[in-house]
């Protein structure tokens, strides 16, 4: 690490004990980040990394509700306001039992990145929640949202604080916490939440954009060595909402999709992904991938090993952190995959980006590959703050233009800083550099 960041280092690890995934995240930026503090001294002078590094504002709170039972359940609940240099906090809730303080902090703190690479009027945020939807009705999950909003409404406001969906958050449950911000607050205020359905104020293409994008992104990188996604044989990880437009984007490019997984195990298809069949068992019956199995002559169900295991041209890891290690980087290289775009947030480990790094595959970090998404709430604030409502196909080439512009300004900046073709170097340097110039010209605050 560079001699500057070293020490800068060791305070994060000293002030976010037990932040494994946080120190993760900060690893990964640090070590891109030497050539640009060499080339400005200002940075440092004015300890941007140091104030960086620190939330703005951090709220941790108690959700209580009843369940169906009638037993009373208690939650924790979280909201990370990391930096409003560009604009209002923006970034979804994730709930998962998995859910603590340091991966709302990476995830945060990545957001940051991410939000300015759009080049769209965004800061940085994330939240959530320990609770777990799964296996949970309806009116459970509602009891739930009205809970967590009866703290989290006196945090937010569009011109405060934007969040959306992520993991277990989708449109019901950001339907759930509309209702009760509008009736604790009085005001219909659309662009307070993104990822609405189109009744509340959403945006057309919302839904698709961060698997769309991701693909996107991908589309672009690999026509850097002359190739598309036509005919490629691809991997998918997780069946969430970026799994499952991301096989559809891959689908129409030309892409024979073989496999998909959740955390149950995967399924490999080689007659090409259903994807009508997998968007009614995991999108209408909340299901589970052995559903899709079940109705699906061929395709088959894996309990044990790995989905990297399975031969592919293209993976696309899109369900969760840490999810693709160095055994599943080894595994990919040795089939010969050519690219890996991460459409979910940090899901390969450091090792296994050196792995493919070393080995030529081109690589594309989540914080630009899966920024289709947030683009795409930015695009629907932008409607609700005209109260206008744009077609598929206009909002679809507002996300062509912002992936191929964040694409290009990686590759650009990669090249700049002396590597080239360093997709994670270009997306951290470039992300910093916005980022920390806005909160030079605004003083110490
Ligand atoms: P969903 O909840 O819709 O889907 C998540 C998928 O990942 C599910 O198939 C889930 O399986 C699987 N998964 C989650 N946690 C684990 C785990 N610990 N082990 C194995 N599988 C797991 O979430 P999204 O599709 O919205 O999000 C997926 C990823 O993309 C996350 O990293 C998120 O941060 C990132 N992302 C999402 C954006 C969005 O717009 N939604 C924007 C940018 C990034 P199961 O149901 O069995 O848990």
């Amino acid at each position: 690490m560079d001699p500057i960041l070293q020490p800068i280092f060791d305070e994060v690890l000293q002030r976010n004990r037990g932040e494994s995934e946080f120190h993760q995240a900060v690893t990964e930026v640090f070590d891109s980040l030497g050539p640009v503090l060499a080339k400005n001294p200002q940075y440092a002078d004015q300890a941007i990394i140091q104030r960086l590094l620190e939330p703005e504002r951090q709220i941790i709170f108690r959700v209580p509700w009843v369940d169906d039972a009638g037993v009373v359940q208690v939650n924790r609940g979280f909201r990370v306001e990391y930096n409003s240099a560009l604009g209002p906090y923006k970034g979804g809730l994730r709930f998962h039992p998995s859910v603590y303080i340091g991966i709302i902090k990476f995830l945060g703190f990545e957001q940051i990145f991410k939000n300015a690479l759009t080049g769209l009027p965004i800061g940085g945020g994330k939240g959530g929640s320990d609770f777990n939807p799964q296996g949970r009705s309806d009116a459970e999950v509602m009891r739930f949202c009205q809970s967590f909003m009866t703290e989290l409404w006196r945090h937010i406001g569009e011109y405060t604080d934007v969040p959306a969906g992520d993991i277990g958050v989708g449109g019901r449950e950001i339907g759930y916490l509309f209702g009760q911000f509008k009736r604790l607050t009085n005001r219909y205020e659309s662009g307070v939440l993104t990822g609405k359905s189109l009744a509340l104020g959403g945006s057309l293409v919302r839904t698709e954009a961060t698997g769309y994008g991701t693909v996107m992104f991908a589309e672009q990188m690999l026509g850097t060595r002359g190739e598309s996604f036509d005919g490629q044989r691809v991997v998918v990880s997780g069946a969430g909402n970026v799994s499952t437009y991301a096989i559809e984007k891959a689908q129409a490019l030309g892409a024979d999709v073989v496999a998909f997984s959740d955390s149950s195990g995967y399924v490999l298809d080689e007659a090409g992904v259903d994807l009508d069949l997998l968007k009614q068992v995991k999108e209408v019956e909340r299901g589970r991938v052995a559903d899709y199995v079940a109705r699906r002559s061929g395709a088959k169900l894996q309990t044990t090993g790995s989905i990297w295991d399975i031969p592919c041209d293209v993976a696309l890891p899109c369900a969760t952190q840490n999810e693709l290690p160095e055994d599943g980087a080894k595994a990919l290289i040795k089939n010969g995959v050519k690219a890996v775009a991460e459409g979910a947030n940090m899901p390969t480990t450091p090792e296994a980006t050196t792995l493919f790094q070393e080995a030529g595959v081109l690589f594309a970090p989540g914080k630009a590959a899966n920024a289709g998404g947030v683009a795409t709430s930015a695009l629907e604030m932008q409607q609700n703050a005209q109260r206008d409502t744009w077609t598929f196909e206009q909002t679809e080439a507002r996300l062509t233009s912002v992936m191929t512009s964040i694409h290009d300004t990686c590759a650009a900046t990669a090249e700049e800083y002396g590597s080239p073709g360093d997709y994670v170097k270009g997306a951290n340097i470039a992300g910093f550099i916005k980022v920390a110039d806005a909160m030079i010209t605004m003083g110490v605050v």
